[in-house]
């Protein structure tokens, strides 16, 4: 059994359907059964946010735009893809689900305000269009296919916007749902990002989160492989607008994969490889509009997995916030009041570094949590500040670079050459860490070294064994 997730921009006009069918259809030649996910249409998702936003804000011109330029996105693809009798009946059901959305557009002017339960309805559109028309299109093509609302198969907690899946229950639900097709020769063309809690009531997993549902569909039918197919040849050794020589990488672990995503690198949606862990799952990363190119895998490391260093990220930018006691609190003390201040107050820590002696520390967080991170320390620590025991808390916005490859650890002189690279380009570090992962060196550096910082780390490691250049 062989997923295939198609994101926004491979399915973004009726070219672009065409050739996803093209890659189906080889799909299922070679390795059926197939399931397919696929994203909105490029754009979809982000204009029904926009019209959603305009109508909870009585902007009623701004909402008849968006839903006109929607209904045509739509109505011209389903112009060029069905020029036979399929044309009027496809129309028809778009059209149906996109007069929902517009009753949810109303109910929100109405009462000025913009639920995210209601929200989640209203991006279910887009999903629901686009895997209506890819599963019409398959099917006026010979292959033989149908359209699947994930509202029936992916439960979800209730969190609207962001909604954890109950992957017992789904797994029960989705077996239930699409192995019946797939066992008659259909291929499931299923929606994703979409979901519903055990109550039926329409969810979403968080924007990008097309990718996750394709994961959960692979780890509940128990998939052999899933192919994400995106709009790049696969995963690349570095951003190419900082690095010309980037490359494109045959090969990642599911632990390399996570840390450059974690690291800024727009991999993957960062949940996505949680549910191909248990069954080992391998993700391969392609490109639609190259289908003949390999692309990048990404799975577990096997004999011959290429060791040590592999590609350069980088994340800007973001903030170090540095805390330094006279003393008291102590470390520990220091640490854990300041890891449950940020814990309630939700903020994502990237990095920390210590002194070794000194009772202080830096923490990186990403630079639009900085505010909240301030005021939540702040507030943690007021008797401290107040009485000089703590240094008001130093603020600077930075980039954080970092090395990424499987078994640096096990290899000696790699931090050398790393700083020795950043030295040579007059690049300044201003905070380290090597954590337990062993397969990923960060370091802090102003903003405007970014760029210098990652070209001089991937001249150094990644260049020499330059293969498949961009
Ligand atoms: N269409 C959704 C979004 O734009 C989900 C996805 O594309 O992955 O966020
Ligand atoms: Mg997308």
């Amino acid at each position: 059994m062989l997923v295939m997730k198609f994101g926004g921009t491979s399915v973004g006009d009726a070219q672009c359907f065409r050739g996803v069918k093209e890659i189906v259809a080889r799909g299922v030649r070679k390795h059926a059964p197939v399931v397919v996910v696929v994203s909105a249409m490029s754009t979809v998702t982000e204009a029904l946010l926009e019209s959603a936003r305009s109508a909870a804000a009585g902007n009623e011109a701004v909402v008849a735009e968006k839903l006109q330029y929607l209904r045509q996105k739509h109505l011209r693809a389903i112009e060029e893809l069905f020029p036979g009798p399929r044309r009027e009946q496809v129309a028809t059901a778009v059209s149906e689900i996109l007069a929902e959305f517009e009753k949810l557009c109303a109910g929100m002017a109405l009462l000025r305000e913009l639920p995210l339960r209601a929200m989640d309805a209203g991006l279910s559109v887009g999903e629901r269009m686009s895997a209506t028309l890819l599963a019409q299109h398959l099917d006026d093509q010979g292959i033989p296919a149908q359209a699947v609302d994930t509202a029936t198969c992916l439960v979800t907690e209730d969190n609207f916007g962001s909604a954890p899946p109950l992957m017992k229950e789904t797994r029960e639900a989705m077996r239930r749902v699409l192995l019946p097709m797939t066992e008659k020769g259909t291929v499931p063309v299923v929606t994703g990002f979409l979901g519903a809690t055990r109550g039926g009531v329409r969810t979403t997993l968080g924007r990008g989160g097309s990718d996750y549902s394709a994961s959960i569909v692979a780890a509940a039918l128990d998939a052999d492989e899933l192919w994400i197919w995106t709009d790049v040849d696969g995963v690349l050794s570095a951003d190419p607008k900082m690095v010309g020589e980037a490359r494109f990488l045959d090969e990642l672990t599911y632990e390399e994969a996570a840390e450059l995503s974690h690291m800024g690198a727009k991999v993957l949606h960062h949940k996505t490889l949680a549910p191909l862990l248990t069954r080992m799952i391998p993700v391969w990363i392609k490109n639609t509009f190259a289908p003949e190119k390999p692309g990048t895998r990404i799975g577990a490391p096997h004999a011959g997995s290429p060791l040590g260093p592999k590609a350069v990220t980088s994340l800007a930018p973001v903030s170090l916030l540095t805390l330094r006691s006279n003393g008291t609190p102590g470390t520990t003390e220091l640490f854990a009041r300041t890891f449950e201040a940020l814990s309630h107050s939700q903020v994502e820590i990237l990095m920390v570094t210590q002194a070794s002696y000194q009772d202080s520390f830096c923490l990186l967080v990403p630079q639009s949590a900085a505010e909240k991170a301030q005021a939540a320390l702040a507030q943690a620590f007021r008797l401290e500040l107040s009485h000089d025991y703590l240094e008001p808390i130093e603020r600077e916005d930075v980039a954080a670079v970092a090395l990424i490859g499987e078994g640096m650890r096990g290899t000696p002189g790699i931090s050398g050459r790393l700083f020795g690279a950043l030295g040579r380009e007059k690049v300044n570090v201003i905070a380290i860490a090597q954590g337990s992962s062993e397969s990923n060196i960060s370091c802090v550096v102003a903003l405007q070294d970014r760029a210098a910082a990652v070209k001089a780390i991937h001249q150094e490691f990644i260049v020499p064994s330059a293969a498949q250049s961009v």
